[in-house]
């Protein structure tokens, strides 16, 4: 049993399913519907089904199986393309777009770069997307993949559907990030070393700018909920990434409270929160999840079987 790999996809489900009802309002109509302090568990949830999560989590277990499939290939001396694997993966997620219940609030550039029959890749793009689909994926790769090469595998299963820097190199930072605490490096150090991998990608500004300011904001003290509208909504994959590291940044102690704080705003808040829940989860272990949302979020039985498959293929 490895309580990091757990923690970090049953902290992607429940942040991402914290974050599910109020994707879509400002953090005025949140407090509206929940209360001054907006979402703070599955109970409240009203007109979705407690502890669902939509497709973030959707992505992320399939980006995690196509790690397991990729390692176990090459394992066997078969010959292996981390892509083409992965993309396997996100087609047949395509696939199940079609049955209603299935369908999270899909987003628009994944169905389309999907639907459109050909892979994105770094040199070959698919499109000039900076959506966050492409970071809010990639946390499995932190854990199949070692501290140096993780932001690589990361960079490319965002780019299958994100062709801009900003919608592919944040999931690259994601995944390294995740390797580094998954080893047991201080979250600021791990930020300073996938900080500087970031720094020798080509077209990196737009994402390293947003992560000194999450790391700038993160030491100022400032209520949340004012900091985090400089940083933006976290719709673009730059955004996403450096709300998520300010809130870990803020609440690093407090898995909860780093959710919360990540999924009651004005912008993508399941992305966000599912996120932060990935990053505090790999590098506090399952336990530091409230036991109560860990036992009531969807397919839970299904998400420890991966991580554990997950954590397996580790070198
Ligand atoms: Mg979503």
């Amino acid at each position: 049993m490895n309580t990091k790999s757990r923690g970090c996809l049953l902290g992607a489900a429940v942040g991402d399913a914290l974050g599910a009802p109020v994707e879509f309002l400002t953090l005025d109509q949140i407090r509206d519907k929940y209360g001054e302090k907006g979402i703070e568990n599955f109970d409240a949830m009203k007109g979705l089904k407690p502890g669902a999560y939509t497709d973030d989590t959707q992505m992320t277990l399939a980006t995690a199986v196509g790690c397991i499939r990729h390692r176990q290939t090459c394992k066997d001396g078969k010959k292996c393309d981390f892509k083409t694997v992965v993309y396997q993966e996100y087609l047949e997620w395509y696939e199940m777009q079609k049955s209603p219940e299935n369908r999270r609030s899909p987003g628009n550039t994944c169905l389309g770069a999907l639907g459109s029959g050909k892979m994105g890749t770094v040199d070959k793009r698919i499109n000039d997307s900076k959506g966050c689909g492409g970071v809010m994926r990639t946390a499995p790769a932190g854990i199949a993949y070692l501290p140096g090469e993780a932001f690589q595998y990361g960079v490319e299963a965002a780019a299958i559907t994100h062709g801009h820097p900003s919608g592919f190199l944040p999931a690259g930072f994601l995944a390294e990030l995740i390797a580094g605490v998954f080893d047991g490096v201080e979250l600021e150090d791990a930020v300073d070393q996938c900080s500087d991998l970031l720094k020798k990608q080509p077209g990196h500004e737009e994402t390293l700018d947003k992560v000194n300011l999450a790391r700038e904001l993160s030491g100022k003290g400032n209520p949340s909920e004012t900091a985090i509208p400089l940083i933006g909504e976290g719709w673009v994959g730059h955004e996403a990434l450096a709300i998520a590291l300010y809130c870990c940044l803020t609440f690093q102690a407090d898995w909860l409270k780093a959710v919360l704080a990540a999924v009651n705003i004005t912008g993508d808040s399941d992305s966000t929160g599912s996120v932060t829940g990935a990053v505090l989860g790999t590098m506090h272990g399952e336990r530091a999840i409230p036991g109560k949302l860990v036992d009531n979020v969807e397919n839970k039985g299904l998400i420890i079987k991966i991580a554990e498959d997950l954590f397996k293929v580790r070198k």
